[in-house]
Parts: structure tokens; C-alpha cells; sequence
């Protein structure tokens, strides 16, 4: 399955994600492009593929992106091939990506699962920008005001949750994972059987 998780910027998606991947191996991420600077700590090819607008724009045309979309005035998109790898290798794969590539993504026939995470008011979601302080203030009040309109779509997805409590969150994602995982029409029925048939004892 191919997982979507958005949220507005400082709604704690990262933080999330990373912990789930932590506990599950298993799980494909993209690493999204995008043409805005490196944040202190952000590493290339790890959080994200830092591209010159000129680049980005040449593998727009070229159809590399799977999805993409201008946020706070940067471009940000999905590597087509980097997604098509990871499912290749049989992985569910997680999109961290926006609203806007959310609905994109719902057009193709991937049939993604979509979850929100909401910061429990805009409030906290305020603090928190201001505690990373890794944003311009002027861009600052731009990542509130998308925030709010972010948060606007939330009935469009799945599933919603609520970053209050760390933990609580990561344990939300983990059930959705793992009740999407058991849906019959994800099964590969044969192999379910035969993996059933070896484990029952001999003789029966
Ligand atoms: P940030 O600059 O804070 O890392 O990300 C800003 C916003 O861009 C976030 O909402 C993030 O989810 C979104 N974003 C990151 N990568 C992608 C992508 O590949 N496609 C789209 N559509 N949005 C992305």
C-alpha cells in the first residue's frame, strides 16, 4: 500500500513517521525533492533531494515526479522512480508530502491511504514553529496561514489524528498500518494459504 501522511508544517508529521520507522523496518519512504534551502541539520538524499529550481523544473517536464507542488513558495515533489523502486521491492510505502500532493496521488490508481495529523490547536502549532525557529519570520506567518487552510481538509482523508501525546500518535499510525495491512483485498490469497498449510502440524 502506498501510506499518505500529511500535515501542516510544525504539526509533528516528522516526528511521527520517524518514530514508526524506527519500529518498522519493513516500511519504504520516498525521500522527497525540494528546491528550498537545507534547514542546520538536514542532509541531502536523507531529508530531502535539494534541486536548483532550474533542476526541478527539468524533471517536471521530463515527468519524474509522481506528484509535486509549489508550498511556501518552493517546490516539493515525489521521485516517480524512487516510489515505483519501493514498491517494486514489495514495500508499503510512506508519502510525507502536502494537502495538494495528497489529492494528486488520490487521482492515480495507487488507491492510497490518507491520514492528517492535526497539532491540537493552532495555538501549539504556533509555538512550536517558533520553538524550531528555523523559518523566516515572514515565512513563518506563511506556514500559519497554509496551516490553517491545510486544516480545513481534513475530512478528505482517511484518517485523522491528533499530535497531542507523542506516543499516543505513533501508536495511531501503527494501528492504521496494521488493521490497512489486514484488509482482504491487500492478500495474496494462495500465499496466505500455503504459509497457513505449512504451519499446521503434520498429519492434518
Ligand atoms: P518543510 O519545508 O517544512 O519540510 O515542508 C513543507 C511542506 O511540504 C510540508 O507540508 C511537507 O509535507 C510538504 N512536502 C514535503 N515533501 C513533499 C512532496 O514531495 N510533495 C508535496 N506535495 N509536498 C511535500
Amino acid at each position: 500500500m502506498v501510506l499518505v501522511v500529511s500535515a501542516p508544517s510544525g504539526g509533528g508529521k516528522h516526528a511521527v513517521l520517524s518514530q514508526v520507522r524506527k519500529r518498522d523496518a519493513s516500511l519504504g519512504y520516498v525521500v522527497s525533492a525540494t528546491t528550498r534551502r537545507p534547514r542546520p541539520g538536514e542532509r541531502g538524499g536523507v531529508d530531502y533531494r535539494f534541486l536548483t529550481k532550474e533542476a526541478f523544473q527539468t524533471q517536471i517536464e521530463a515527468g519524474a515526479f509522481a506528484e509535486w507542488a509549489e508550498v511556501h513558495g518552493n517546490y516539493y515533489g515525489t521521485p516517480l522512480a524512487d516510489l515505483q523502486e519501493s514498491m517494486a521491492a514489495g514495500r508499503d510505502t510512506v508519502l510525507e508530502i502536502d494537502v495538494q500532493g495528497m489529492r494528486q496521488i488520490k487521482q492515480t490508481r495507487l488507491e492510497p491511504v490518507t491520514a492528517f495529523i492535526m497539532p491540537p490547536s493552532l495555538e501549539i502549532l504556533r509555538e512550536r514553529l517558533e520553538r524550531r525557529g528555523a523559518d523566516e519570520p515572514s515565512e513563518m506567518s506563511l506556514r500559519l496561514a497554509n496551516a490553517r487552510e491545510e486544516m480545513a481538509a481534513w475530512p478528505e482523508f482517511d484518517y485523522v489524528i491528533v499530535n497531542d501525546m507523542l506516543a499516543e500518535a505513533v501508536a495511531d499510525l501503527e494501528a492504521i498500518i496494521r488493521a490497512e495491512r489486514r484488509r482482504t483485498v491487500r492478500m495474496d490469497m494462495e500465499k496466505e494459504l500455503e504459509n497457513h498449510e505449512n504451519s499446521l502440524p503434520r498429519g492434518f
